[in-house]
């Protein structure tokens, strides 16, 4: 199975996709990546789902990421006895550390320090800040509020207090037993929420000891101060835009969205665009017309990825959702426009071999009538550094590390196909040339380009290219010490 697009989509899996049929038909319709949100369901539905993919994979021979999100030191309001309620304007609601469900009047905010830290008059923020209520009066267990705007309250649903600095540690202790579960599950990434420095990256890769790559959601302001940092300690970002723009100005998002995105593709580091992307879709089969434009810009910004949360997690048109972003991926990157944006918006400098290696890789591609670029790779340096080029012909990312392939399923670009272990550069080349032909990249007649760094096994090491036939010519009995 091969996508008709270069960005990837995630899917975050929820009580709408949660079985395998589902599952799988999001798979089939686009999704390269699922997202198990750690902030809802118990550990058995995340192992159930987390094994539902995996039989994907075995099923469909395509890998597949997973990534994790730990909830962070995100507030969120307790549950309600009805499921939701509808809070109107003026009304008076109350927050408290009481755990019996919640209703029309009351329920539980079960986090100390916001009592601890709240102002008169403080504006708490609930689901991405479309209910607000302003805080009448305060104890240490409890806020009388009225409420400013109404809207539907529902089960944990996130609270900001944009007002208010809060002593908070960047992974609580649920979020510790969450990112030791998940990561010997064996997911491939771990989002963080709410970063703000970029020990907070360095204590989660601690803890997560090599058993999954670490991806920094940016939903805060001091993430955005420190974001070279936190991109320099990360494997990967999130513009978690849902967040962001409540501790934000909302207009402040997009700008920074597009210098993200940017910073990424130049690190050569997997960026995801997240939120609100196609949100109508929760309960309607067709998108706004701005939703449409939205995704579509994060493609022409040169994203590696584009995300689904309530619309594949709870809604009524999860597999629409993803067939929307899959058409409207196909669509925009097969407008010439976007390929001059792309190629302006290309780094220029070729300070190492690598850079100059994959530049070259891409150009003889583009110039000549090559029909993919292969990338031998361990650790996923070398697939990474070609995709970054963003180039026009597809690219195989080619590793004996099956973790290696399922990590590239959220980079720009990169069809991974898993292969045994090789020793040579030549064993390489053979395996790239088998795997392009029968993934259907080429046949007989065509060419391909092939990249790897020799010795195999060393992170950073790219410095080979080879244009190989991929006929039979390919054996040539003087490559032996190749
Ligand atoms: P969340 O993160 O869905 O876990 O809140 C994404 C965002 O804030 O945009
Ligand atoms: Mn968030």
């Amino acid at each position: 199975m091969r996508r008709l697009r270069k960005i990837k989509i995630v899917a975050t899996l929820g009580p709408a996709s949660s079985d395998y049929d589902t599952i799988r038909a999001l798979f089939e319709a686009g999704a390269d990546v699922f997202r198990l949100n750690m902030s809802h369901g118990e550990h058995s539905d995340i192992a159930e789902r987390h094994s539902i993919i995996r039989q994907i994979e075995k099923d469909t021979g395509r890998p597949i990421a997973i990534l994790a999100d730990l909830q962070g030191p995100k507030l969120r309001v307790g549950v309600f006895a009805n499921g939701q309620e509808e809070l109107s304007e003026g009304q008076d609601f109350r927050l408290d550390l009481d755990d019996t469900p919640g209703d029309a009047t009351r329920v539980q905010l079960p986090h100390t320090e916001i009592f601890e830290a709240l102002e008169d008059g403080a504006t708490l923020l609930v689901n991405d800040g479309k209910i607000r209520l302003k805080v009448k009066d305060f104890g240490k267990d409890y806020a009388n509020c009225v409420v400013t705007v109404g809207g539907t309250i529902s089960n944990r649903k996130g609270v900001n207090v944009p007002d208010v600095e809060l002593p908070l540690a960047a992974l609580s202790e649920k979020d510790r037993k969450d990112l030791d579960f998940v990561a010997d599950l064996g997911v491939d990434w771990l989002a963080l929420s709410f970063v703000q420095r970029p020990a907070d990256v360095e204590e989660a890769r601690t803890l997560a000891r090599g058993r999954a790559a670490v991806l920094s959601k940016i939903e805060k302001p001091s993430a955005v101060k420190n974001f070279d940092a936190i991109l320099e300690a990360s494997d990967g970002i999130m513009v978690a835009r849902g967040d962001l723009g409540v501790e934000l100005p909302v207009q402040n998002v997009p700008p920074i969205q597009k210098r993200l995105v940017r910073k990424c593709r130049a690190a050569a580091k997997p960026v995801i665009v997240a939120t609100q992307m196609l949100e109508s879709m929760i309960d309607s089969p067709m998108p706004t017309r701005a939703e449409v434009s939205d995704v579509a810009a994060a493609i022409y910004e040169g994203a590696d990825a584009v995300m689904l949360s309530a619309e594949s997690a709870a809604g009524s048109y999860p597999i629409e959702a993803v067939s929307t972003m899959n058409n409207v991926a196909v669509e925009v990157e097969s407008d010439p426009t976007y390929r001059d944006v792309i190629n302006a918006s290309r780094g220029g400098d070729k300070q190492t071999v690598a850079d100059a290696i994959v530049s070259a890789a891409r150009e003889i591609a583009e110039t000549t009538d090559i029909q993919a670029i292969c990338c031998f790779s361990q650790s996923g340096t070398t697939a990474s550094l070609v995709a970054r080029e963003r180039p026009q012909v597809p690219i195989l990312g080619l590793t004996p590390v099956m973790r290696t392939a399922r990590r590239l399923c959220l980079t720009w670009g990169i069809h991974c196909v898993p292969t045994g272990e090789v020793g040579r550069f030549k064993e390489a080349v053979l395996n790239a040339v088998a795997a392009a032909k029968s993934e259907g990249f080429a046949t007989e007649k065509d060419q391909i380009v092939v990249t790897a760094g020799v010795p195999f096994g060393q992170a950073g090491t790219t410095n080979i290219l080879r244009v190989a036939p991929c006929d039979d010519r390919l054996i040539y009995p003087q490559d032996q010490n190749d």
